[in-house]
């Protein structure tokens, strides 16, 4: 981050210590308004984490306990956790091996008389099919919800991906597309209703005239101001640093893709490059040569979610989702975040092809 807007940042915390004003409040406010506009959501409730996002849309869309929640098992844990931490049951569906979002063909076989929502994630910064998604949401009378929280400002045709469901989940988590100096996390919606129980859920039902008076069980999802002045400034900068993201990813592109071993990601429109990710053979240890050279790569996701340990009481076993347990031995994510520079990228570039020649 550019020290300008480190200076913008500084200022606008420094006016939170002033103000005494540290959790909710008027930059709260601002933020939620300055991400509509940019969403060109109606709604947006600003909230502790990504986790929460989709918790509280869940709870809000009422999915309630022995319900069933569709989505994808390649992804981060908290996209099926908070399905089971309602008492819902996730129900896990493939995934494309070329954009690593779900497959909406395999979706109808799933839907049970059970099901009550679909959790498309939009993966690595690269939408998922939502339109496909939402005529079987329809079809079915689901509810959906958007995880968002890898693709701050990624497109869909004029859309912005979390938009489109019934609510949109974004974190804020600081690896994030955008960050913020700790948890964070928004629900957008164009339903005033659930906007409405959002808004409570996240301040324990709290009556918005009356503080001790609970209309209904919330909890404790409140974002700190601190957070939302880091934000304020940064959602500015957000579509400069996506673009820098893409001409990254380009760049790999260009340079990689004469290596017969490595699989370059599927770069769709609005892709915004959370990760870029491409599939690889012997990924371990290309992994591990990049690292013993001091080049950072990463691997999302080692562990499909039907195979952890805490989803064993699912009774998922190895094999019932090869798209996304191929993909977990062959994704390695190589830094593309805007400040990358390109002797970095280079760097990385050469290690790779220096890998695959010695073999
Ligand atoms: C980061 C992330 C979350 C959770 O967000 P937190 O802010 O860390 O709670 C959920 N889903 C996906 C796909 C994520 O990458």
């Amino acid at each position: 981050m550019g020290n300008k807007i480190k200076k913008e940042i500084i200022s606008s915390i420094n006016k939170i210590i002033s103000s005494g004003f540290f959790i909710g409040g008027e930059e709260v406010d601002n933020f939620e308004n300055k991400a509509a506009k940019f969403l060109n959501a109606k709604y947006s409730i600003a909230v502790n984490s990504g986790t929460d996002a989709l918790f509280l849309s869940l709870k809000a869309l009422g999915v309630r306990a022995n319900d069933e929640v569709i989505t994808s098992p390649f992804t981060f844990i908290a996209t099926a956790e908070v399905i089971a931490n309602l008492g819902a049951k996730p129900v896990f569906v493939d995934i494309r091996p070329d954009t690593f979002n779900i497959n909406p063909e395999l979706i109808e076989k799933a839907i049970t008389s059970k099901t009550k929502a679909i959790i498309p994630v939009h993966l690595f910064g690269q939408p998922a099919e939502m339109d496909k998604v939402m005529v079987i949401a329809k079809k079915h009378k689901l509810k959906v919800i958007e995880d968002t929280a890898q693709s701050f400002g990624a497109k869909i045709g004029k859309n912005m991906a979390g938009t489109l469901g019934d609510t949109g989940a974004f974190s804020f988590f600081p690896s994030k597309n955008l960050g913020c100096f700790g948890d964070g996390g928004m629900v957008a919606t164009k339903d005033k209703n659930i906007f409405e129980k959002i808004r409570l859920l996240r301040n324990h039902g709290s009556s918005l005239s009356d503080k001790y008076k609970n209309l209904i069980l919330g909890t404790n999802s409140r974002l700190d101001a601190i957070q939302a002045a880091v934000l304020g400034v940064k959602i500015k900068y957000i579509k400069d640093w996506n673009r820098k993201r893409i001409v990254n990813a380009r760049y790999y592109d260009e340079n990689l893709k004469d290596i017969r071993e490595i699989v370059l990601p599927k770069i769709k429109e609005g892709h915004v490059f959370n990760q870029y990710t491409i599939r690889v053979k012997n990924r371990d240890k290309l992994a591990l040569y990049l690292s013993k050279n001091g080049l950072s790569a990463r691997i999302y996701y080692p562990l499909p979610l039907h195979m952890q340990p805490a989803f064993k009481y699912l009774k998922y076993k190895t094999g019932d989702f090869p798209v996304s347990e191929k993909a977990a031995k062959e994704v390695l994510s190589l830094p593309v975040y805007p400040e990358l520079q390109k002797k970095q990228q280079d760097s990385i570039i050469k290690a790779i092809k220096d890998f695959y020649e010695k073999k």
